[in-house]
């Protein structure tokens, strides 16, 4: 029975392949409400009706690779490419401040200009302005020495999506430049200098099945990242992937609620994508067990260009508005967002 396989979950935080495998394939209505009154249990109990927020700037869609299914990728010759400057990335973190956020998220494509030297620059100015703020890189992969310097000019975490778990699958969603071996490698490296990391996929891409996504779970069982952002894969138009369907709603939210049981006190996104696909899909991955969402601090004139698929919501508002919104939706479903850090919660007790 399945819901021996959930209950089974929620006590021992473990599954095999096989039946992580065939939680998703034998999923029902019957077993997601399941899924989604323990994952939900597991989350008030850590983190009560908290949730997190982390101001997302976009400091470049300038990228050396060339993921087939990304918007910013190289060869996309229609993408208006942009970056931004350190004061400007500064004033996004003062003005994200001022609104609440205690900690920034700068994610970007693989952009040469944004060396070592620039970014501890940056990194460190920033801490001395907010010390009471932690600073997240989403910066693709680098070698340990660029992660090592980064860490000490303060970065706190890293977030790195492994993309999947599958060998196979991952040359089937890159290009041969790019390996499996080394996205895994950056992540180990990532937490052997003590960042907080976080991994992650996205779900229904090209060629992903239901053993490609248990495998993902494993990992994320295994490796226990601190942070798992998930969110469904969405077509852009000018990618390989163009003809290719959308990830749902439903599997996502499914999948937040696993991963809230593998790993109770994981801090789980409700993405910028899951809200892309579903005008609720926010709320509904908060309600499916995910306890962090990410308002966009990024400058109003360049958030349009930082395009990874179709019809990407938060592009037209100021940092304020797109935090107030949030801020109501969140209360709106019994929620409220907190002013703080937002570390994991490690020494959580049963
Ligand atoms: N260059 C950085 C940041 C990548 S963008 C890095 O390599 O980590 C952040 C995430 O957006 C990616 O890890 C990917 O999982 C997601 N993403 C990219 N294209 C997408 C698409 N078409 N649909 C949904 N998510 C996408």
């Amino acid at each position: 029975m399945i819901q021996d396989l959930i209950y089974k979950l929620a006590q021992s935080h473990s599954l095999s392949l096989e039946e992580y495998e065939r939680l998703i394939t034998e999923r029902s209505e019957e077993s997601a409400g399941l899924l989604r009154r323990l994952a939900v249990q597991e989350r008030v109990r850590i983190y009560g009706y908290d949730v997190y927020i982390r101001g997302l700037i976009e400091i470049s869609n300038i990228c050396k690779n060339d993921c087939y299914y990304c918007g910013i990728r190289r060869s996309n010759t229609h993408c208006e490419r942009y970056r931004l400057n350190p004061e400007q990335i500064i004033s996004c973190t003062d003005e994200g401040y001022n609104l609440g956020f205690r900690t920034f998220v700068l994610q970007g494509g693989e952009d040469s200009y944004f060396t070592d030297e620039i970014l501890c620059g940056l990194i460190s100015r920033i801490k001395h302005n907010h010390s009471d703020c932690a600073i997240t890189l989403s910066l693709g992969e680098r070698s340990r020495t660029s992660y090592e310097r980064l860490k000490q000019s303060g970065a706190d975490r890293y977030l790195l999506r492994h993309e999947t778990a599958d060998k196979t699958h991952y040359s089937q969603l890159h290009p041969s430049s790019m390996s499996f071996e080394n996205r895994i490698n950056c992540l180990q490296t990532l937490r052997e200098l003590h960042y907080q990391v976080g991994a992650g996929f996205m779900v229904g891409s090209p060629f992903q099945t239901n053993k490609t996504l248990a495998e993902d779970l494993k990992f994320i069982e295994t490796f226990k990242p601190e942070m798992c952002g998930i969110g469904p894969f969405i077509p852009h138009k000018d990618t390989p992937f163009r003809d290719y369907k959308p990830g749902t709603l439903e599997l996502t939210c499914y999948l937040l609620s696993i991963i809230r049981l593998i790993h109770p006190a994981v801090l789980l996104p409700a993405t910028t994508a899951l809200g892309t696909i579903d005008p609720l899909g926010r709320e509904k991955g908060i309600l499916s067990g995910a306890n962090v969402v990410m308002p966009n601090l990024s400058p109003v004139d360049v958030r349009k260009k930082y395009e990874l698929y179709d019809n990407k919501i938060c592009t037209g508002e100021e940092s304020a508005q797109c935090k107030s919104c949030l801020e109501s939706r969140m209360n709106a479903i019994g929620y409220k967002i907190a002013v703080t850090k937002g570390d994991i919660i490690i020494n959580e007790s049963k």
